[in-house]
């Protein structure tokens, strides 16, 4: 954890040397309508980071206020998606649980003549709102008595009324330059059925009401938001003071939300390309959501320090996905155990070997304690044709007629013959082991300067790599619109083969292929097929074509 501050520490620190607040309460407040993105982590970093730094307390609170579009699914893989992610929180909390607090303080504001039920269709809400420049126009109904009020009220929720026919708005003040104080609705009829609370309730308060209730009543301390929510504080502010609820009151802090180029962080668009079936589901691993990172075999460890990277700011930008992706990469070279895959395969026959012996190779360089693992050679094995060269450029340190390269863990070998096809294509190659060059005991006293990748001929097995690209093509001529950008080529399917050892590897374990990339294996393998997706590539080349 980093030990600078941000701006939203330096704000709790002095609450905490005024003494307003004596224990610091975040809250991480999802609405259950999708599944959480790459967006989301930075919010559950930076309210969970503060509790972790405050030893204070950070609640999970489904804002499931809005009946439509919420769903049981979603409530269980954000639950699921935060704990791979490493955090635990202190209350699991719906919204929805506090209907009852949120009509009472309704009530509440009618009686202190601080709000009013009106007739007004969404439509003459609307254009009585006045603009930024002009101050609205008071509603016929704001002068209603407490009683009538109430009485109206009582009847919105028993039923009496059709939906969008009455709401109940707040009494602020219709000329505010802030158009969210012109007498926001703070409650509306919808028959709706809700996944919580079912059909108990036909009237649903607004977010901008709810919000600084669940925070009030929680005792969250700071409010964390991102920076659309900056012009609705003072609403915020004086919901929480009017329905009375004592200080310390929450006080409601904003940041700037995460973009990441070429990533969706709509949950409307993500839900599309489910629905149309452009994507395997939210867990695609093309897809942007945790459950598809995690699944694209991105390590929380590596979202996690992204998040502490970019850091906390108030201006919006942009972060370049290669930036996420060398978070991935550093994460992976500490942890990953190597392994050797050939995606091209050239049979190379060992002229001068006979039998198989079994090699001793390590796992991972960074790894503590080092661990090895057994790698059979045999006389046939697969190189890939990208490391032979029949006419060489200068300065070639790979395999070449003639010439001399290391099988990584094993012996140098020599090419002696090439084996071409009628039409010149090189089909195979016979190939000199050089006596006492074996890797870690070599006496041979010849250098090389390339070492390759190689799979076993008789022992490698057939796997499935997933390669991968973003869901996004790139703009080009000024179009944004995320409908058009569909990447059709963003996943293609192609066959490597692979050392007999990935046989024992389970879902989700992370391999970086030799001088290839990373890779982790899909769930969607079987006993003879494994499947790889894979992570990054090995070198920082987001700009390059694949
Ligand atoms: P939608 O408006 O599609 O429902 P949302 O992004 O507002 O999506 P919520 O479930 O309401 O989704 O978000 C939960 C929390 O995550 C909120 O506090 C929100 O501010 C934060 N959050 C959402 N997207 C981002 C983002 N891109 N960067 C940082 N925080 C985000
Ligand atoms: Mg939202």
């Amino acid at each position: 954890m980093s030990e600078f501050k941000n701006f939203i520490e330096d704000i709790i620190d002095n609450d905490i040397k005024s003494g307003k607040v004596t224990e610091v309460c975040t809250r991480f407040p999802p609405e259950p309508n999708g599944y959480l993105h790459i967006g989301h982590a930075k919010s559950l970093c930076i309210n969970f980071g503060i509790k972790t730094k405050y030893n204070g307390k950070c609640n999970l609170r489904f804002d499931d206020t809005n009946p439509s579009k919420e769903d049981t699914e979603y409530v269980e893989s954000i639950k699921n998606d935060i704990e791979w992610l490493g955090f635990k929180w202190d209350k699991l909390l719906f919204a929805s649980d506090y209907f009852d607090v949120m009509f009472d303080c309704a009530v509440k504001l009618i009686n202190k003549g601080l709000a009013y039920v009106s007739d007004e269709t969404a439509e003459e809400i609307r254009e009585r709102r006045g603009t930024l420049t002009e101050a609205g126009t008071e509603s016929p109904y704001r002068n209603r008595s407490a009683e009538e009020n109430l009485q109206l009220f009582y009847g919105m929720r028993d039923g009496k009324y059709a939906d969008g026919s009455k709401v109940l708005r707040a009494k602020i003040d219709m000329s505010s330059s802030n158009i969210n104080m012109r007498d926001p609705v703070i409650y509306r009829v919808l028959r709706a059925h809700h996944h919580n609370t079912g059909d108990k309730w036909c009237i649903y308060p607004m977010y901008d009401f709810a919000h600084p209730i669940e925070d009030a009543y929680e005792g969250i301390t700071h409010s964390i938001c991102t920076l659309e929510f900056e012009d609705h504080r003072p609403l915020y502010d004086w919901v929480v003071k009017s329905c009375d609820f004592p200080e310390p009151r929450p006080q409601q802090i904003e940041f700037a939300r995460l973009n990441v180029t070429n990533t969706i962080m709509s949950k409307r668009y993500l839900k599309k390309l489910v629905d149309e079936g452009k994507v395997m589901g939210w867990d695609d691993p093309r897809m942007p959501t945790l459950s598809g990172l995690r699944r694209r075999g991105y390590p929380a460890a590596a979202l996690r320090d992204f998040c502490e990277r970019i850091g906390v700011s108030k201006a919006n930008s942009e972060v370049e996905e290669g930036y996420l992706q060398a978070c991935v990469r550093d994460e992976l070279n500490k942890t990953a155990d190597r392994v050797m895959a050939v995606f091209d395969p050239l049979k190379v026959v060992l002229t001068n070997f006979e039998g198989t012996e079994d090699l001793t190779v390590e796992n991972n360089p960074n790894a503590e304690p080092l661990t090895y693992r057994t790698v059979p050679l045999s006389k046939e094995i697969y190189i890939d044709r990208a490391d032979f060269a029949l006419v060489p450029p200068p300065k070639y340190y790979r395999l070449k007629p003639g010439g001399v390269v290391r099988l990584k863990g094993a012996y140098i070998i020599r090419c002696d013959e090439v084996i071409q096809d009628t039409d010149g294509n090189v089909t195979e190659l016979h190939c000199f082991v050089l006596p006492n060059s074996k890797s870690g005991s070599d006496t041979s006293g010849v250098k090389v300067k390339g070492v390759i990748q190689w799979a076993d001929a008789s022992t490698c097995i057939d796997i499935t790599v997933r390669k991968l690209q973003s869901l996004l093509t790139d703009v080009v001529d000024g179009v944004t619109d995320f409908n058009q950008r569909f990447n059709e080529d963003s996943l293609k399917v192609v066959c490597a083969k692979a050392e007999r050892s990935l046989l024992t590897a389970k879902v989700e374990d992370k391999f970086q292929f030799m001088r290839v990339g990373y890779y982790v294996l899909d769930k969607d393998s079987t006993k003879n097929n494994l499947v790889f997706n894979e992570i990054v590539s090995l070198k920082d080349n987001f700009n390059k074509p694949n």
